[in-house]
């Protein structure tokens, strides 16, 4: 049975409810709830005439964009190294179809790395993360469980990592990215390595791609969506820097989805070369995104969850395992608890691969900051955000939600 992705089945349960009058607070999806830059608009509508298939890789103007997007955050890379598609999910999977051997994955992680997996008929080997960040495994885990895999009859052949990630809204450091990366190396594996939010740091943390570390065997993925909030534009690209692995990538791409849209690729030619708007734009989302998680983090550990502390995106994974007193035995239990009496929506780590006996769930806070383009903007522009009274109400709901679940309500 192939099931509707959690993410976007969260999203389409909650807008329903809401559509029917419902007072629901949206922590279960990772869109990131911000306005589109006017230029970025005024960009696709001069490319509206743009009807034309083109190249399966992407424009020339595009996949130059995205080499110099990458060569100027330490990873040198030319045109030809670049394929463009429509969402980094679609790359992942062309990608996964293409990778031989079984598939690597932090435990939790992104919902659609397994299930896409499954899709493809891969076996999955799931490796805990550790208590650090996530979006990578443990390395000594990584290694006995390679070893312990290969004894087993398995062929360990491809290892995701997030960095940042979703669902932990951790950054793994350079050190753990380099032992992570070393392992995987040691053990002939290719790195997958989606940094769809890597422009999304809170502070000035570095991120160390495993492509600085293992470049003949690494590739990386990024896109529009969450940097630009560009989501339902569809913009996502990969670094390939391997011939053979990009040929066999393009024959996927040529069979499914024959290229990004050509307005798009206007739109991320325009955006890749990072005018100052660009960048000043991502600048202002990122600090809001790191104001609004941090004040999320404080409403979750004040009722007593155990919490990474937010390092990137607009993430929290906390774990309420005190809950337990209260006869709660399941994330799922748990998470649909809030929903149903408390109006809060929430994703339970079983979703993203996690021990479905703990309470623990992904929390997305970047729907919080308006629900219409006027409130986004004053968001954006705010020196201090959460003090604005629809985000300061979201706040006061979940606040008022955890308390009434610690008092068994
Ligand atoms: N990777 C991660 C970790 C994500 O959270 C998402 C969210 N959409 C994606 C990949 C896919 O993004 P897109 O297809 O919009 O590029
Ligand atoms: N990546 C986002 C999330 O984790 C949503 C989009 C998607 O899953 O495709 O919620």
């Amino acid at each position: 049975m192939i099931r509707h992705s959690a993410t976007l089945a969260i999203n389409e349960k909650l807008q329903a409810k809401r559509a029917a009058g419902e007072q629901v607070l949206h922590l279960g999806f990772g869109e990131a709830g911000l306005p589109v830059l006017p230029e970025v608009r005024d960009v696709l509508a001069g490319a509206a005439h743009r009807n034309e298939y083109g190249a399966v890789v992407g424009s020339a103007e595009a996949r130059q964009a995205a080499a110099g997007y990458f060569s100027r955050r330490g990873l040198p890379t030319e045109a030809d190294d670049i394929v463009l598609a429509p969402g980094s999910k679609a790359l992942l999977f062309g990608l996964l179809a293409v990778l031989p051997g079984d598939v690597v994955l932090p435990q939790p992680s992104w919902v659609s790395y397994a299930a896409q997996a499954a899709l493809l008929g891969r076996r999955v080997l799931g490796v805990p993360v550790p208590e650090s960040a996530g979006g990578v495994p443990d390395p000594e885990r990584l290694d006995r469980a390679l070893t312990g895999a290969r004894k087993d009859g398995a062929e360990p052949g491809v290892l995701i990592l997030t960095v940042p990630d979703n669902p932990t809204g951790t950054l793994a450091g350079a050190e753990l990215v380099k032992e992570v990366c070393a392992v995987a190396g040691a053990h002939g594996l290719t790195v997958l390595s989606d940094e769809i939010y890597r422009d999304l740091v809170h502070d000035s943390a570095e991120v160390r791609s495993p492509a600085a570390e293992l470049p003949e065997h690494t590739v990386v993925t990024a896109g529009l969506s969450k940097n630009m909030a560009l989501g339902g534009y569809r913009i996502g690209f990969a670094r390939v820097p391997r011939p053979e692995q990009r040929a066999a990538l393009v024959g996927v791409a040529s069979e499914v989805w024959s290229s990004l849209p050509a307005p798009m690729q206007e739109v991320a030619a325009y955006v890749l070369a990072e005018p100052p708007e660009v960048r000043a734009h991502i600048d202002a989302s990122r600090a809001l995104h790191a104001a609004v998680a941090r004040a999320v983090h404080a409403e979750f550990t004040a009722a007593g969850a155990d919490c990474r502390a937010p390092q990137a995106g607009f993430y929290l994974y906390p774990d309420l395992e005190p809950l337990r007193a209260k006869g709660f035995t399941t994330g799922a239990q748990l998470a649909e608890h809030l929903l149903d009496r408390h109006g809060v929506g929430v994703l339970a780590g079983a979703e993203f691969g996690d021990d479905p006996a703990a309470l623990r769930f992904r929390v997305a806070t970047s729907l919080l900051y308006g629900d219409d383009a006027e409130q986004r903007w004053s968001a954006l522009r705010s020196p201090d955000p959460v003090t604005l009274p629809w985000i300061a109400r979201s706040l006061g709901h979940l606040r008022d939600a955890l308390s009434a679940v610690l008092d068994g309500e």
